[in-house]
């Protein structure tokens, strides 16, 4: 691991990747790359990199997973051995278990569940390279690829961490500030704002934390007009006009 930088915040307000407190960092998205899932998405934030792959509804297997009355969802977070700086230890950890525990929970108020009992919704999510924020990044892909699949949601679910750098309050810490930061605190909410995973690392004013949440608000707005445009380009049928007869 890099030394500590002296700063990592300039006087002027910079971040050392050149951003201001507010600003996320830049997100591409790619829907339906992978040709064997029902839906998928590949999602570069910063220098993440995650592939998510999504399977069903289908049914559960085994048969004791099953629940009459509604579709389980199950999602998966891995770490590519590759993704981080020293190998990340293949399997799961108690980290990846956490990880995929409440992103799974972010994703249980918004999936129509009900209307397929006995089935499974399957989320795969591989970290192919990993920079601080994750687990928001997954999250942001996953919507992506669960709406690819056409699995009925009552809405998109957006992610995005605020933390405390400097003793400032910044939104999605890169790694640096991550690794020397003194906070950091992921959300991921509904798009009417109602927030379906909250974690917190470090400690925080409650002052600080609505501040973030402010931040974090302004953050999702964004992720999900990014994720909105990726739908719309795939899913909206241009409108083609009559011909006029001559
Ligand atoms: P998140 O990636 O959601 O921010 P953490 O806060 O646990 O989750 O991890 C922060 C960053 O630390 C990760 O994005 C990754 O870059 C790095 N990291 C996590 N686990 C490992 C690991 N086993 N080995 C090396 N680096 C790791």
């Amino acid at each position: 691991m890099s030394d500590k930088p002296e700063k990592l915040i300039t006087d002027d307000g910079l971040r050392l990747d050149g951003r201001r407190a507010d600003e996320i960092r830049p997100m591409k998205i790619e829907i339906g790359v992978l040709s064997r899932a029902d839906g998928s998405c590949y999602l570069e934030w910063g220098k993440n990199k995650i592939l998510v792959g999504v399977f069903g509804p289908r049914e559960a297997h085994p048969r004791r997973s099953q629940r009459s009355d509604t579709a389980v969802i199950r999602y998966r977070y891995n770490m590519a051995s590759f993704s981080v700086e020293d190998r990340a230890r293949p399997g799961p950890s108690r980290r990846s278990i956490e990880i995929s525990k409440v992103s799974r929970e972010a994703f249980e108020p918004v999936i129509m569940t009900e209307l397929f009992p006995k089935t499974a919704i399957d989320i795969f999510v591989e970290v192919l390279q990993a920079d601080a924020g994750t687990r928001t990044a997954a999250i942001n892909a996953s919507s992506i690829a669960l709406a690819d699949a056409g699995i009925p949601m009552k809405g998109l679910i957006t992610s995005c961490a605020f933390g405390k750098v400097d003793g400032q309050i910044v939104l999605d810490l890169n790694k640096e500030e991550d690794n020397y930061g003194e906070a950091d605190f992921p959300v991921a909410m509904t798009q009417d704002g109602d927030i379906t995973l909250l974690q917190m690392d470090g400690h925080l004013t409650p002052e600080e934390i609505r501040k973030g949440l402010e931040l974090v608000k302004k953050g999702c707005k964004e992720i999900l007009e990014i994720q909105r445009t990726v739908l719309r380009k795939k899913f909206e049928t241009p409108i083609v006009e009559p011909e006029e007869e001559t």
